[in-house]
């Protein structure tokens, strides 16, 4: 154990205030990089060295990785007992709450958590099987709309007796969403299974209508503490009232002028109201930033004075003046990422920077893959965090799906996934058959599975008969104790799924063979990690599926790269570089965000985030030209440009680099490139003052990329930069579509059909 008190010595006057606040509610109001996220971790330290157990404290954070980090912080203050702290994101503690206490709410502790995809699915085939238009009823709309109303508590018994509701969906022509809502809601539950928005939820019921188990928590939890409080959303707060009610012992931080997340239900009100909650309130101000240059700080500071609601706060530091921001202007998009490629490869090399020391933050995850290249094309070393990651490959979805249904027989999206994979000759009717065959009438599916000859004949039945017995197998194995490891080994070798893949000789097929071991190995070290108590299946699966986004990017544990996210990604996060991109009108601020005043304040708060991550250089740029929806378009620069004050800025001179433009290469990002190959592009880097690269083929008139699902050998297609040419061959390997393209006067090239844009003539 370190010297108790030294920790203390490491806060000002203002963190020390909050971090030894004896008792009762504490807010602590801060701007960003005011070191809110040590002071509650210093706090939770400072409690436990006063005697309170950590058995007793809950603390809420927004990723599970900011929780890891916390804990390991806090063993290093007070040693070992650190572990049993309960801290986590609101949906894995809740998760846990729910698995022991779920019974009451007619759940099994092993219910399947759905994630998005999941829902989507199982939204998808209800709008189906009620006979709607998913042109109408689009499901990811439906789904929006469900979901805000989960966090609304607006359960689908309220939404349908509520006349507002019925009326609004009315004159949004979609008047069946109540009746989607509640068939929705039905189907989970028959599936034993609940959402994200389900585990806040169902919380919050479970508090409601059970006060023997709301009682056990309250007195159990004597301190609740809150990390990004401002992006709580009603059930959550409601969560943490009712928990914090007996002791009054709650401590919230956040800054208002990062909430970025109202569009998802969060509530600044929380903020604003929480003093007529908590009378006794004690309130903490932090004002100075640790993180950031002079010039970041003000600059921020000049962005977020141009909104109406906020809190009074100024944000400064006495760190240094630092270098000026630099705003970079590309011709397109694909020049903005190489020259965003170069200026950090620049900086590496000048500053003797590491690629971690490094950022790109953008508005949406389609902006990546310019990056992604760029970087890939001078061997710079990168990470994706969100976006496609390994959990969402389909071969690791397929296996959790077996590992799923495992341990829960009524997780229909599971059994759909599944069901006839590897092939069994089971079609979609047949499936169709089943799943509305239960629902009909009020079985399960594995009721119907495990009984199959009552409604299936002939060869699909068989065939649906010998899965049941391979499932039965494998359910046999976790009720004989068998860890998870063993169980997932045991269940990716017999169903089939290995070896399947194992006999793909594709490089594809290869990488996806590892990518199946790889989840195996990850298992493993579940199941040998002596802090998870709980080795079963059912542990381990909860523990993927309450993964974020912003949990996965140590997934191959090499840190040693340049992030690449979205900006509600970045939240909380630090890099001493940042490049803040594509800053164009209807790109940042979003277009499909903007409807009134209170959106751009929000895109705003979302910009003052992004400019707010940076340590010692920022830099922002934006393209003149950029393709959306497979359409190039002419932008505009992001008012945000303008609203940020000149003295802060350095314009840099449009400039380019001289490589070609070679296609989108096939390897995985980590690969690396020979030396020799590595020194041409390094010397082909030098810039050029030049204004613009010249396109090799000027597009004609309006290119409009064309939906390339059918193309086939023989078509003829455009491409913007390559000109005509003809397919030669395709490929087509699972979702990954590629075809190989000889155009005229360039030779041969293979395109990835997922990132090329064509037109088909
Ligand atoms: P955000 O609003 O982005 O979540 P935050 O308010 O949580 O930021 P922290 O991440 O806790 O801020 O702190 C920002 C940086 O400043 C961290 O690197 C932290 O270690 C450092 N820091 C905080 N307080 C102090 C201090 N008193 N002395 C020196 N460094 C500090
Ligand atoms: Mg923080």
């Amino acid at each position: 154990m370190q010297n108790q008190n030294n920790y203390l010595d490491k806060l000002n006057p203002p963190q020390r205030e909050a971090v030894t606040h004896p008792e009762g509610p504490l807010m602590i109001i801060a701007g960003a990089g005011s070191g809110k996220t040590r002071v509650l971790t210093y706090r939770i330290a400072w409690l436990i060295e006063q005697g309170v157990d950590p058995f007793n404290i809950l603390s809420l954070t927004f990723t599970n990785k900011a929780a890891g980090e916390m804990r390991n912080r806090i063993q290093q203050i007070i040693g070992a007992d650190a572990k049993n702290l309960w801290m986590g994101t609101f949906h894995s503690i809740f998760a846990k709450i729910l698995r022991f206490e779920g019974k009451r709410l007619g759940y099994t502790s092993d219910f399947t958590i759905y994630d998005t995809d999941d829902s989507k699915s199982l939204i998808r085939s209800i709008i189906k099987e009620l006979g709607l238009d998913d042109k109408t009823y689009r499901p990811n709309y439906v789904l929006n709309r469900i979901s805000n109303a989960k966090n609304a508590l607006v359960s689908w018994e309220a939404y349908v007796n509520n006349p507002i509701y019925m009326e609004d969906d009315k004159a949004a022509r979609m008047p069946e969403i109540g009746r989607l809502y509640k068939t929705y809601q039905m189907r989970c539950f028959q599936a034993n299974a609940m959402d994200f928005d389900d585990l806040l939820f169902n919380t919050n019921v479970l508090f409601r209508d059970h006060l023997d188990i709301l009682n056990k928590y309250q007195h159990k939890f004597k301190h609740v503490l809150v990390d990004e409080f401002q992006d709580t959303n009603v059930s959550q707060y409601l969560i943490t009232k009712k928990l914090s009610s007996v002791h009054q012992n709650i401590c919230v931080v956040g800054d208002d002028a990062q909430s970025i997340y109202a569009f998802r239900g969060a509530n600044i009100q929380n903020i604003l109201n929480f003093k007529n909650d908590y009378p006794e309130l004690h309130v903490v101000k932090l004002e100075q930033n640790y993180r950031s240059t002079k010039t970041i700080v003000n600059a921020a500071n000049s962005v977020i004075a141009r909104n109406r609601e906020q809190l009074e706060k100024n944000v400064f530091t006495d760190n240094e003046e630092g270098s000026k921001i630099e705003v970079i202007k590309a011709a397109s998009d694909n020049e903005e990422a190489r020259l965003i490629a170069t200026n950090i490869f620049e900086a590496k090399s000048n500053e003797g920077l590491k690629n971690s020391d490094f950022s790109i933050l953008y508005r949406t995850n389609a902006q990546s893959r310019a990056f992604e290249e760029a970087l890939r094309k001078i061997n710079i070393k990168y990470r994706i965090v969100g976006g496609l990651s390994f959990y969402q490959r389909k071969e690791i979805k397929d296996l959790l799906a077996y590992l799923r249904y495992t341990v829960n027989q009524n997780d229909e999206e599971a059994f759909k996934r599944i069901i006839n994979l590897p092939k069994r000759g089971i079609g979609d009717t047949t499936v169709a058959k089943i799943v509305v065959t239960a629902a009909e009438n009020n079985r399960s599916v594995w009721e119907v599975v495990s009984n199959i000859s009552q409604y299936v004949a002939g060869r699909a039945g068989q065939a649906i008969d010998e899965f049941a017995i391979l499932i039965k197998s494998f359910k046999l194995m976790i009720e004989e104790g068998k860890d998870a490891h063993t169980v997932a080994a045991y269940i990716a070798k017999t169903s089939g799924i290995l070896r399947e893949l194992y006999e793909d000789k594709t490089v594809e097929g290869l990488s996806r063979y590892e990518n199946v071991q790889e989840l195996l190995n990850s298992v493993k070290q579940f199941v040998d990690n002596p802090e998870n108590e709980e080795k079963t299946l059912s542990a381990f699966l909860q523990t993927v599926t309450l993964m974020t986004s912003a949990d996965q990017e140590d997934e191959d544990g090499d840190n040693e790269r340049v992030t690449l996210m979205t900006i509600h990604g970045a939240k909380g996060l630090e890099f001493k570089y940042v490049y803040i991109v594509g800053l164009e009108e209807n790109l940042f601020p979003s277009q499909m965000m903007l409807q009134n005043r209170t959106d751009l304040e929000e895109e705003r708060r979302l910009f003052y985030v992004a400019i707010t991550r940076a340590e010692r250089k920022l830099t922002l740029s934006y393209a003149e030209t950029r393709y959306n929806y497979g359409r190039l378009n002419y932008c505009e620069p992001s008012r945000f440009l303008e609203e940020i004050d000149k003295s802060f800025l350095q314009l840099s001179k449009s400039r380019t680099v001289s490589y070609d433009d070679t296609p989108v290469r096939n390897d995985r990002p980590t690969s690396t490139l020979s030396f020799a190959k590595k020194e041409s592009i390094i010397s082909n880097l030098k810039p050029v003052q030049k204004a613009v690269a010249t396109p090799q083929h000027t597009p004609s008139g309006d290119f409009v990329a064309s939906d390339t699902s059918k193309l086939k050998e023989g078509d003829k297609v455009e491409h913007p930069k390559f000109g005509f040419g003809t397919v030669k061959r395709m490929d087509i390997n699972g979702t990954d579509r590629k075809a190989t393209i000889v155009f005229d006067g360039q030779g041969e090239k293979t395109l990835l059909l997922s990132f090329a844009k064509l037109r088909i003539l």
